[in-house]
Protein backbone atom coordinates (compact mmCIF):
# COMPACT_ATOMS: atom_id res chain seq x y z
CA UNK A 1 0.00 0.00 0.00
CA UNK A 2 1.28 3.40 -1.00
CA UNK A 3 -1.45 6.01 -0.25
CA UNK A 4 -1.24 7.55 2.57
CA UNK A 5 -4.57 6.86 3.69
CA UNK A 6 -5.09 3.95 1.75
CA UNK A 7 -8.64 2.43 1.78
CA UNK A 8 -10.69 0.48 -0.64
CA UNK A 9 -13.59 2.63 -2.33
CA UNK A 10 -15.92 0.81 0.24
CA UNK A 11 -16.72 3.23 2.46
CA UNK A 12 -16.82 6.33 0.29
CA UNK A 13 -19.22 4.34 -2.58
CA UNK A 14 -21.49 4.12 0.33
CA UNK A 15 -21.73 7.22 1.87
CA UNK A 16 -22.12 8.77 -1.51
CA UNK A 17 -25.15 6.44 -2.83
CA UNK A 18 -26.77 7.04 0.62
CA UNK A 19 -26.44 10.84 -0.07
CA UNK A 20 -27.55 10.26 -3.37
CA UNK A 21 -30.23 8.16 -2.45
CA UNK A 22 -31.60 10.36 0.49
CA UNK A 23 -31.02 7.52 2.88
CA UNK A 24 -29.83 8.41 6.52
CA UNK A 25 -26.62 8.07 8.27
CA UNK A 26 -28.43 5.01 10.26
CA UNK A 27 -28.53 3.55 7.18
CA UNK A 28 -24.79 4.52 5.72
CA UNK A 29 -23.87 3.03 9.67
CA UNK A 30 -25.67 -0.49 9.08
CA UNK A 31 -24.21 -0.71 5.68
CA UNK A 32 -20.90 -0.26 6.97
CA UNK A 33 -20.79 -1.77 10.04
CA UNK A 34 -21.01 -5.56 10.64
CA UNK A 35 -23.72 -7.68 12.07
CA UNK A 36 -21.50 -10.31 13.86
CA UNK A 37 -17.59 -10.62 14.05
CA UNK A 38 -15.62 -13.55 15.26
CA UNK A 39 -11.83 -14.22 16.31
CA UNK A 40 -11.00 -17.03 17.58
CA UNK A 41 -7.49 -18.35 18.65
CA UNK A 42 -6.60 -21.61 16.16
CA UNK A 43 -3.56 -24.04 17.88
CA UNK A 44 -2.12 -26.36 15.77
CA UNK A 45 1.26 -29.03 16.19
CA UNK A 46 3.24 -28.21 13.20
CA UNK A 47 5.20 -31.04 11.50
CA UNK A 48 7.67 -30.12 13.10
CA UNK A 49 6.25 -31.16 16.60
CA UNK A 50 6.31 -27.35 17.55
CA UNK A 51 2.89 -25.81 18.55
CA UNK A 52 1.81 -22.63 16.44
CA UNK A 53 -1.20 -20.77 16.94
CA UNK A 54 -2.49 -18.84 14.14
CA UNK A 55 -5.81 -16.13 14.49
CA UNK A 56 -8.92 -16.80 12.11
CA UNK A 57 -11.97 -14.33 11.56
CA UNK A 58 -15.18 -14.56 10.07
CA UNK A 59 -17.70 -11.52 9.91
CA UNK A 60 -21.07 -11.46 9.07
CA UNK A 61 -21.56 -8.39 7.79
CA UNK A 62 -25.58 -8.51 6.64
CA UNK A 63 -28.23 -11.37 6.01
CA UNK A 64 -31.30 -8.88 5.47
CA UNK A 65 -31.57 -10.54 2.11
CA UNK A 66 -30.49 -14.36 2.98
CA UNK A 67 -27.98 -16.06 4.95
CA UNK A 68 -24.53 -14.69 4.82
CA UNK A 69 -22.39 -16.27 1.93
CA UNK A 70 -18.95 -15.15 1.31
CA UNK A 71 -15.37 -16.57 0.83
CA UNK A 72 -12.75 -17.71 3.50
CA UNK A 73 -8.88 -16.10 2.72
CA UNK A 74 -5.52 -17.40 3.76
CA UNK A 75 -3.04 -15.19 3.61
CA UNK A 76 0.00 -13.58 6.01
CA UNK A 77 -1.59 -9.94 5.99
CA UNK A 78 -5.40 -11.38 7.03
CA UNK A 79 -6.66 -8.97 9.39
CA UNK A 80 -10.34 -7.95 10.94
CA UNK A 81 -10.98 -4.75 8.99
CA UNK A 82 -9.61 -6.32 5.69
CA UNK A 83 -12.31 -9.17 6.30
CA UNK A 84 -14.86 -6.78 7.86
CA UNK A 85 -14.77 -4.50 4.40
CA UNK A 86 -14.34 -7.82 2.31
CA UNK A 87 -17.55 -8.80 3.94
CA UNK A 88 -19.60 -5.54 3.29
CA UNK A 89 -18.52 -6.19 -0.50
CA UNK A 90 -20.04 -9.25 -0.35
CA UNK A 91 -23.46 -8.24 0.96
CA UNK A 92 -23.30 -5.40 -1.95
CA UNK A 93 -22.15 -8.17 -4.68
CA UNK A 94 -25.26 -10.80 -3.75
CA UNK A 95 -27.48 -7.53 -3.50
CA UNK A 96 -26.60 -6.62 -7.22
CA UNK A 97 -26.70 -10.28 -8.80
CA UNK A 98 -30.24 -10.22 -6.95
CA UNK A 99 -29.86 -13.95 -5.68
CA UNK A 100 -31.21 -14.18 -1.86
CA UNK A 101 -27.43 -14.47 -0.05
CA UNK A 102 -25.92 -11.29 2.57
CA UNK A 103 -22.39 -11.27 2.80
CA UNK A 104 -19.53 -12.67 5.21
CA UNK A 105 -15.94 -13.13 4.56
CA UNK A 106 -13.42 -15.02 6.70
CA UNK A 107 -9.81 -15.73 6.66
CA UNK A 108 -6.76 -17.02 8.47
CA UNK A 109 -3.72 -15.11 8.84
CA UNK A 110 -1.26 -17.62 7.93
CA UNK A 111 0.87 -18.63 4.54
CA UNK A 112 -0.50 -21.38 3.28
CA UNK A 113 2.33 -22.36 0.39
CA UNK A 114 4.67 -22.70 3.81
CA UNK A 115 2.27 -24.96 5.17
CA UNK A 116 1.85 -28.86 4.22
CA UNK A 117 -1.55 -30.70 3.62
CA UNK A 118 -2.05 -32.27 7.02
CA UNK A 119 -1.06 -28.50 8.44
CA UNK A 120 -3.84 -26.65 6.36
CA UNK A 121 -6.42 -29.74 6.92
CA UNK A 122 -5.87 -29.34 10.67
CA UNK A 123 -6.18 -25.27 10.67
CA UNK A 124 -9.07 -25.77 8.71
CA UNK A 125 -10.62 -28.28 10.67
CA UNK A 126 -10.10 -26.71 13.76
CA UNK A 127 -11.39 -23.42 12.71
CA UNK A 128 -14.74 -24.78 11.65
CA UNK A 129 -14.33 -26.63 15.59
CA UNK A 130 -14.28 -23.38 16.78
CA UNK A 131 -17.24 -21.53 14.68
CA UNK A 132 -19.50 -24.24 13.71
CA UNK A 133 -22.49 -22.66 15.46
CA UNK A 134 -22.42 -19.74 13.68
CA UNK A 135 -22.24 -20.71 10.41
CA UNK A 136 -24.44 -23.13 8.26
CA UNK A 137 -26.57 -23.29 5.06
CA UNK A 138 -29.21 -20.93 6.80
CA UNK A 139 -26.81 -18.80 8.25
CA UNK A 140 -23.65 -18.29 6.79
CA UNK A 141 -21.84 -20.43 4.06
CA UNK A 142 -18.40 -20.21 3.16
CA UNK A 143 -16.37 -20.40 -0.18
CA UNK A 144 -12.88 -20.33 -1.63
CA UNK A 145 -10.76 -16.86 -1.99
CA UNK A 146 -6.98 -16.33 -2.16
CA UNK A 147 -5.07 -19.09 -0.56
CA UNK A 148 -8.09 -21.60 -0.10
CA UNK A 149 -9.74 -24.19 -2.95
CA UNK A 150 -12.14 -26.62 -3.27
CA UNK A 151 -9.87 -29.03 -0.98
CA UNK A 152 -10.33 -26.80 2.06
CA UNK A 153 -13.83 -26.23 1.25
CA UNK A 154 -13.99 -30.24 1.33
CA UNK A 155 -12.00 -30.21 5.19
CA UNK A 156 -14.64 -28.16 6.06
CA UNK A 157 -17.04 -30.17 4.65
CA UNK A 158 -16.20 -32.97 6.58
CA UNK A 159 -16.03 -31.38 9.90
CA UNK A 160 -19.33 -29.67 9.83
CA UNK A 161 -20.85 -32.87 8.98
CA UNK A 162 -19.33 -34.63 11.81
CA UNK A 163 -21.02 -32.60 13.81
CA UNK A 164 -24.48 -31.90 11.94
CA UNK A 165 -24.77 -35.12 9.76
CA UNK A 166 -24.26 -34.61 6.20
CA UNK A 167 -24.79 -30.82 5.22
CA UNK A 168 -23.22 -30.30 1.61
CA UNK A 169 -25.26 -26.76 1.36
CA UNK A 170 -22.97 -25.60 4.60
CA UNK A 171 -20.40 -24.63 2.26
CA UNK A 172 -19.49 -24.11 -1.11
CA UNK A 173 -16.86 -24.31 -3.71
CA UNK A 174 -16.76 -28.17 -2.50
CA UNK A 175 -15.28 -31.08 -4.62
CA UNK A 176 -17.48 -32.25 -7.45
CA UNK A 177 -17.01 -35.98 -4.94
CA UNK A 178 -18.48 -34.18 -2.42
CA UNK A 179 -21.34 -31.95 -4.31
CA UNK A 180 -20.00 -29.11 -5.52
CA UNK A 181 -21.34 -27.63 -8.64
CA UNK A 182 -20.22 -28.15 -12.20
CA UNK A 183 -18.95 -25.14 -13.69
CA UNK A 184 -17.45 -23.60 -10.08
CA UNK A 185 -13.95 -23.35 -10.55
CA UNK A 186 -13.82 -21.35 -13.75
CA UNK A 187 -17.12 -19.14 -12.67
CA UNK A 188 -15.42 -15.92 -11.37
CA UNK A 189 -12.86 -15.56 -14.71
CA UNK A 190 -16.44 -16.92 -16.84
CA UNK A 191 -17.65 -14.58 -15.41
CA UNK A 192 -15.52 -12.04 -16.12
CA UNK A 193 -15.96 -12.70 -20.06
CA UNK A 194 -19.50 -12.26 -19.44
CA UNK A 195 -19.48 -8.84 -17.83
CA UNK A 196 -16.74 -7.39 -20.65
CA UNK A 197 -18.80 -8.54 -23.29
CA UNK A 198 -22.02 -6.88 -21.92
CA UNK A 199 -19.90 -3.59 -21.64
CA UNK A 200 -18.16 -3.89 -25.18
CA UNK A 201 -21.96 -4.74 -26.32
CA UNK A 202 -23.01 -1.36 -24.67
CA UNK A 203 -20.45 0.30 -25.91
CA UNK A 204 -20.62 -0.90 -29.52
CA UNK A 205 -16.83 -1.71 -29.38
CA UNK A 206 -16.09 -4.94 -30.83
CA UNK A 207 -14.01 -7.61 -28.65
CA UNK A 208 -12.63 -8.91 -31.29
CA UNK A 209 -8.90 -7.70 -32.01
CA UNK A 210 -9.06 -5.91 -28.40
CA UNK A 211 -6.70 -6.73 -26.19
CA UNK A 212 -6.44 -7.34 -22.13
CA UNK A 213 -3.71 -7.34 -19.64
CA UNK A 214 -4.00 -9.29 -16.76
CA UNK A 215 -2.35 -9.20 -12.94
CA UNK A 216 -2.74 -12.88 -11.54
CA UNK A 217 -2.27 -16.46 -12.61
CA UNK A 218 -4.58 -17.72 -9.65
CA UNK A 219 -7.93 -19.49 -10.04
CA UNK A 220 -9.47 -16.04 -11.19
CA UNK A 221 -6.79 -14.63 -13.56
CA UNK A 222 -6.13 -18.01 -15.55
CA UNK A 223 -9.98 -18.32 -16.17
CA UNK A 224 -10.41 -14.87 -17.08
CA UNK A 225 -7.52 -15.44 -19.57
CA UNK A 226 -9.65 -18.21 -21.14
CA UNK A 227 -12.81 -16.80 -21.17
CA UNK A 228 -11.56 -13.76 -22.89
CA UNK A 229 -9.55 -15.00 -24.80
CA UNK A 230 -12.78 -17.44 -26.62
CA UNK A 231 -14.62 -13.87 -27.05
CA UNK A 232 -11.58 -12.61 -29.51
CA UNK A 233 -9.61 -10.57 -27.09
CA UNK A 234 -5.89 -10.73 -27.13
CA UNK A 235 -4.66 -11.31 -23.78
CA UNK A 236 -1.02 -9.81 -24.40
CA UNK A 237 0.34 -10.01 -20.98
CA UNK A 238 0.02 -11.97 -17.59
CA UNK A 239 1.82 -11.99 -14.17
CA UNK A 240 1.81 -13.91 -11.34
CA UNK A 241 3.06 -13.27 -7.65
CA UNK A 242 6.50 -12.69 -8.67
CA UNK A 243 6.93 -12.94 -12.28
CA UNK A 244 5.10 -11.81 -15.75
CA UNK A 245 5.21 -12.57 -19.27
CA UNK A 246 4.52 -10.50 -22.18
CA UNK A 247 3.88 -11.99 -26.15
CA UNK A 248 2.05 -8.90 -28.19
CA UNK A 249 0.60 -12.09 -30.56
CA UNK A 250 -1.17 -13.28 -27.41
CA UNK A 251 -0.34 -15.69 -24.72
CA UNK A 252 -0.14 -19.07 -25.15
CA UNK A 253 -2.21 -20.14 -21.80
CA UNK A 254 -1.17 -23.68 -22.01
CA UNK A 255 1.94 -23.45 -22.11
CA UNK A 256 2.14 -20.81 -19.36
CA UNK A 257 -0.10 -23.51 -17.32
CA UNK A 258 2.84 -26.46 -18.06
CA UNK A 259 5.56 -23.85 -17.00
CA UNK A 260 3.70 -22.74 -13.97
CA UNK A 261 3.16 -26.79 -12.83
CA UNK A 262 6.99 -27.64 -14.08
CA UNK A 263 8.58 -24.44 -12.60
CA UNK A 264 6.21 -22.87 -10.49
CA UNK A 265 6.88 -19.37 -12.42
CA UNK A 266 5.93 -17.90 -15.33
CA UNK A 267 9.25 -16.94 -16.21
CA UNK A 268 11.07 -17.82 -19.28
CA UNK A 269 8.19 -19.53 -21.22
CA UNK A 270 8.95 -20.28 -24.49
CA UNK A 271 7.94 -17.94 -27.24
CA UNK A 272 7.22 -15.21 -24.61
CA UNK A 273 9.71 -12.24 -23.29
CA UNK A 274 9.52 -11.91 -19.22
CA UNK A 275 8.80 -8.61 -18.05
CA UNK A 276 8.81 -6.65 -14.64
CA UNK A 277 5.78 -7.24 -13.13
CA UNK A 278 5.27 -3.30 -12.10
CA UNK A 279 5.54 -3.01 -15.88
CA UNK A 280 2.54 -4.69 -16.59
CA UNK A 281 0.52 -1.93 -15.62
CA UNK A 282 2.02 0.39 -18.23
CA UNK A 283 1.56 -1.36 -21.23
CA UNK A 284 -1.35 -0.16 -24.11
CA UNK A 285 -4.40 -2.26 -23.87
CA UNK A 286 -8.21 -2.24 -23.49
CA UNK A 287 -8.59 -4.33 -20.63
CA UNK A 288 -6.51 -4.54 -17.49
CA UNK A 289 -7.74 -6.70 -15.16
CA UNK A 290 -6.22 -6.74 -11.65
CA UNK A 291 -7.04 -10.47 -10.58
CA UNK A 292 -4.53 -10.70 -7.60
CA UNK A 293 -5.01 -8.78 -4.14
CA UNK A 294 -6.37 -5.60 -3.03
CA UNK A 295 -4.85 -2.08 -3.02
CA UNK A 296 -2.93 -3.80 -6.27
CA UNK A 297 -4.07 -0.35 -8.20
CA UNK A 298 -2.71 2.82 -5.81
CA UNK A 299 -1.60 6.19 -6.53
CA UNK A 300 2.27 4.80 -7.06
CA UNK A 301 1.01 3.68 -10.01
CA UNK A 302 -2.60 4.97 -11.08
CA UNK A 303 -1.21 7.89 -13.50
CA UNK A 304 1.05 5.38 -15.36
CA UNK A 305 -1.84 3.10 -16.41
CA UNK A 306 -2.39 2.90 -20.24
CA UNK A 307 -5.27 0.86 -20.12
CA UNK A 308 -8.63 2.20 -21.53
CA UNK A 309 -10.65 0.15 -19.07
CA UNK A 310 -9.91 -1.47 -15.28
CA UNK A 311 -11.57 -4.57 -14.60
CA UNK A 312 -11.37 -5.92 -11.38
CA UNK A 313 -11.10 -9.69 -11.26
CA UNK A 314 -9.86 -9.25 -7.50
CA UNK A 315 -11.91 -7.70 -4.64
CA UNK A 316 -10.86 -3.62 -3.85
CA UNK A 317 -8.14 -3.97 -5.88
CA UNK A 318 -8.15 0.08 -6.58
CA UNK A 319 -8.01 2.47 -3.71
CA UNK A 320 -9.87 5.19 -3.10
CA UNK A 321 -7.36 7.84 -4.18
CA UNK A 322 -6.53 5.46 -6.97
CA UNK A 323 -10.55 5.13 -8.11
CA UNK A 324 -10.77 8.85 -8.09
CA UNK A 325 -7.42 9.42 -10.45
CA UNK A 326 -8.52 7.09 -13.07
CA UNK A 327 -11.63 8.70 -13.69
CA UNK A 328 -9.58 11.96 -13.55
CA UNK A 329 -7.66 10.14 -16.55
CA UNK A 330 -10.84 9.26 -18.36
CA UNK A 331 -10.19 5.41 -17.10
CA UNK A 332 -13.46 3.16 -16.78
CA UNK A 333 -13.60 1.09 -14.19
CA UNK A 334 -15.79 -1.95 -14.01
CA UNK A 335 -16.40 -2.53 -10.13
CA UNK A 336 -15.13 -5.94 -8.03
CA UNK A 337 -19.21 -6.03 -7.24
CA UNK A 338 -20.26 -6.97 -10.65
CA UNK A 339 -16.90 -8.09 -12.26
CA UNK A 340 -16.22 -10.81 -10.06
CA UNK A 341 -19.65 -11.57 -8.99
CA UNK A 342 -19.89 -14.92 -11.44
CA UNK A 343 -18.13 -17.25 -8.61
CA UNK A 344 -20.70 -15.82 -6.06
CA UNK A 345 -23.69 -16.73 -8.74
CA UNK A 346 -22.52 -20.39 -9.24
CA UNK A 347 -22.01 -20.75 -5.26
CA UNK A 348 -25.60 -19.57 -5.19
CA UNK A 349 -26.42 -22.50 -7.62
CA UNK A 350 -24.64 -25.07 -5.56
CA UNK A 351 -26.32 -24.37 -2.32
CA UNK A 352 -29.78 -24.64 -4.58
CA UNK A 353 -28.63 -28.40 -6.17
CA UNK A 354 -27.28 -29.66 -2.55
CA UNK A 355 -30.56 -28.36 -0.25
CA UNK A 356 -32.83 -29.44 -3.75
CA UNK A 357 -30.68 -32.78 -3.80
CA UNK A 358 -29.89 -32.02 -7.48
CA UNK A 359 -26.82 -32.16 -10.07
CA UNK A 360 -27.14 -29.76 -13.23
CA UNK A 361 -25.29 -29.99 -16.21
CA UNK A 362 -22.76 -27.37 -16.65
CA UNK A 363 -24.59 -26.33 -20.02
CA UNK A 364 -27.85 -24.61 -17.21
CA UNK A 365 -24.70 -23.61 -14.72
CA UNK A 366 -23.14 -21.56 -17.79
CA UNK A 367 -26.83 -20.84 -19.36
CA UNK A 368 -28.06 -19.46 -15.63
CA UNK A 369 -24.94 -17.74 -14.94
CA UNK A 370 -24.69 -15.78 -18.58
CA UNK A 371 -28.61 -14.96 -17.49
CA UNK A 372 -27.97 -13.59 -13.88
CA UNK A 373 -24.71 -11.88 -14.82
CA UNK A 374 -26.19 -10.19 -17.93
CA UNK A 375 -29.03 -8.72 -16.37
CA UNK A 376 -26.91 -6.96 -13.60
CA UNK A 377 -24.17 -6.23 -16.42
CA UNK A 378 -27.16 -4.26 -17.99
CA UNK A 379 -28.78 -2.72 -15.21
CA UNK A 380 -25.44 -1.13 -14.16
CA UNK A 381 -24.79 0.26 -17.53
CA UNK A 382 -28.34 1.39 -18.00
CA UNK A 383 -28.48 3.20 -14.18
CA UNK A 384 -24.77 4.31 -15.39
CA UNK A 385 -25.78 6.35 -18.33
CA UNK A 386 -29.32 7.47 -17.06
CA UNK A 387 -28.21 9.24 -13.91
CA UNK A 388 -24.69 9.78 -15.43
CA UNK A 389 -22.62 8.01 -12.90
CA UNK A 390 -19.43 5.95 -13.12
CA UNK A 391 -20.31 2.28 -12.99
CA UNK A 392 -19.20 1.68 -9.27
CA UNK A 393 -21.23 4.55 -8.05
CA UNK A 394 -24.33 2.96 -10.28
CA UNK A 395 -23.56 -0.47 -8.77
CA UNK A 396 -23.59 0.81 -5.39
CA UNK A 397 -27.31 2.36 -6.15
CA UNK A 398 -28.81 -0.66 -6.82
CA UNK A 399 -27.34 -2.66 -4.42
CA UNK A 400 -27.81 -0.55 -1.74
CA UNK A 401 -31.13 0.45 -3.06
CA UNK A 402 -32.04 -3.89 -1.99
CA UNK A 403 -30.56 -3.98 0.80
CA UNK A 404 -32.53 -1.02 2.25
CA UNK A 405 -35.64 -2.70 0.55
CA UNK A 406 -34.93 -5.64 2.62
CA UNK A 407 -34.20 -3.82 5.69
CA UNK A 408 -37.24 -1.83 5.33
CA UNK A 409 -39.35 -4.87 4.68
CA UNK A 410 -38.52 -6.67 7.74
CA UNK A 411 -39.14 -3.89 9.61
CA UNK A 412 -36.17 -2.31 10.58
N1 LIG B 1 -14.56 -15.47 -2.68
C1 LIG B 1 -15.43 -15.19 -3.77
C2 LIG B 1 -15.83 -13.73 -3.80
O1 LIG B 1 -15.16 -12.90 -3.23
C3 LIG B 1 -16.62 -16.14 -3.82
C4 LIG B 1 -17.51 -16.10 -2.63
C5 LIG B 1 -18.58 -17.18 -2.63
O2 LIG B 1 -18.66 -17.95 -3.57
O3 LIG B 1 -19.32 -17.22 -1.64
O4 LIG B 1 -16.77 -13.34 -4.43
Amino acid sequence: MTDSHAKSAYGQSVADACRRLGYSSTIEALLTLAALEIKVEIPIIRDNGELAIFTGYRVQHQNARGPCKGGLRYHPQVDIDDVRELASLMTMKTALAGIPLGGGKGGIACNPHEMSQRELEMLTRKFVKRIHREIGPNSDIMAPDVGTNAQTMGWIHSEYSSIYGHSPAAVTGKPLALGGSLGRDKATGFGIGIVVAEYARHRNSPLEGATAVIQGFGNVGFHAAQALTALGVKVVAISDSRSAVRRDAGVDLAALSAQKRSRGSLKDTDGHDSIDPEALFEIDCDYLVPAALGDAIHMGNAARLACRTVVEGANAPVTAEADAALRERGIAIIPDILANAGGVIVSYFEWVQNLQRQIWPLEQVDDELTRILGNAAREVLDHAGEAGLDLRSAAFDIAIRRVKDALDATGI
